[in-house]
């Protein structure tokens, strides 16, 4: 099931997609609460019982939002979790170790992005002109978790997997050299976009799956989701180790190789950018600089 959530008469409504983009709109509010509630009530009651109208709607008339437009808590995400990735950051003279460090970390590192930093497709990404002159772009695979849970087993991680979506996981390269930690630099507002829409696991064989990003037309990074260095299950053992995870958490799963800080000299990006994270099946998120 594809599920996208949007604002129609001043309301916000989540619908379900069909294979042609048109969305049939679910009727009421099952679950109370948006997206994660839809979620909670097909865990709950399975998929058959969601109602959806009988009146569709091309997705390029609704304005679209973020599928979790104000999650519960923090987007967890994982830095370096592909290895040319590694390389990249290890290359770049921005803090991130001896530039020969082109080992991957033992274990995930994961950081988090508050809520407040998510944006839609098409919101503009704010460039914090007065903050950083370091802005980048990173193109992820995000999960979104079906039933929560804590010490969740890599051969069980999967049944606490409802779907997913797309993340840009954008930073200010600056301030994440500067203050010595991650979560600053990548927390400011509008720095998280995410959508078009969520995905549930099933439908997507993420074998499969590509994840590119583009500015200005030209393509930046391409990647497998198989090249991951921690898989989705060693993500969320390790997290759930010690923190609950709960339904609609969303579990950003860390960018490839290609990021503006990866260049020589780095292409970071600037207003009037356009920056377009998409991957097989999961549609495409565009959003563009504008001047904050
Ligand atoms: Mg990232």
């Amino acid at each position: 099931m594809k599920l996208v959530s949007y604002v129609a008469d001043g309301t916000e409504r989540v619908g379900v997609l069909d294979a042609t983009d048109i969305v049939f709109q679910i009727d009421g509010d099952p679950g109370g609460g948006g997206l994660v509630g839809v979620i909670e009530h097909i865990l709950r009651h399975g998929p058959d019982s969601v109602r959806t109208r009988p009146e569709p709607a091309p997705a390029s008339a609704l304005a679209i939002t973020a599928p979790v437009p104000r999650p519960a808590r923090n987007i967890f995400c994982v830095g370096k979790n592909y290895r040319a990735h590694v390389g990249e950051l290890s290359r770049s003279g921005y803090g991130f170790g001896p530039a020969d460090a082109e080992e991957p970390p033992g274990g995930p590192t994961f950081f988090t992005k508050p809520a407040s930093s998510v944006i839609g497709p098409g919101e503009p990404i704010d460039d914090h002109s007065g903050l950083t002159s370091a802005l980048d772009y990173e193109a992820e695979l995000a999960v979104i978790i079906g039933p929560g849970g804590r010490s969740i087993s890599t051969a069980r991680a999967w049944e606490h997997v409802w779907g997913y979506t797309l993340i840009n996981d954008v930073t200010a390269r600056d301030i994440q050299r500067d203050r010595g930690q991650w979560f600053l630099g990548k927390s400011l507002d509008t720095f998280c976009p995410m959508g078009p829409w969520a995905v549930g696991r099933d439908e997507l064989n993420l074998a499969d799956v590509t994840l590119e990003c583009w500015v200005n037309g030209e393509q930046r990074q391409s990647a497998g989701i198989k090249e991951l260095i921690f898989d989705i299950p060693t993500l969320i053992a390790d997290l759930s180790a010690g923190v609950t995870l709960r339904t609609g958490d969303i579990i950003a799963t860390g960018t490839p190789s290609g990021v503006g800080l990866g260049f020589d000299p780095p292409r970071f990006l600037v207003p009037g950018d356009l920056v377009r994270v998409t991957a097989t099946g999961l549609g495409v998120l565009e959003n563009r600089v504008g001047r904050g």
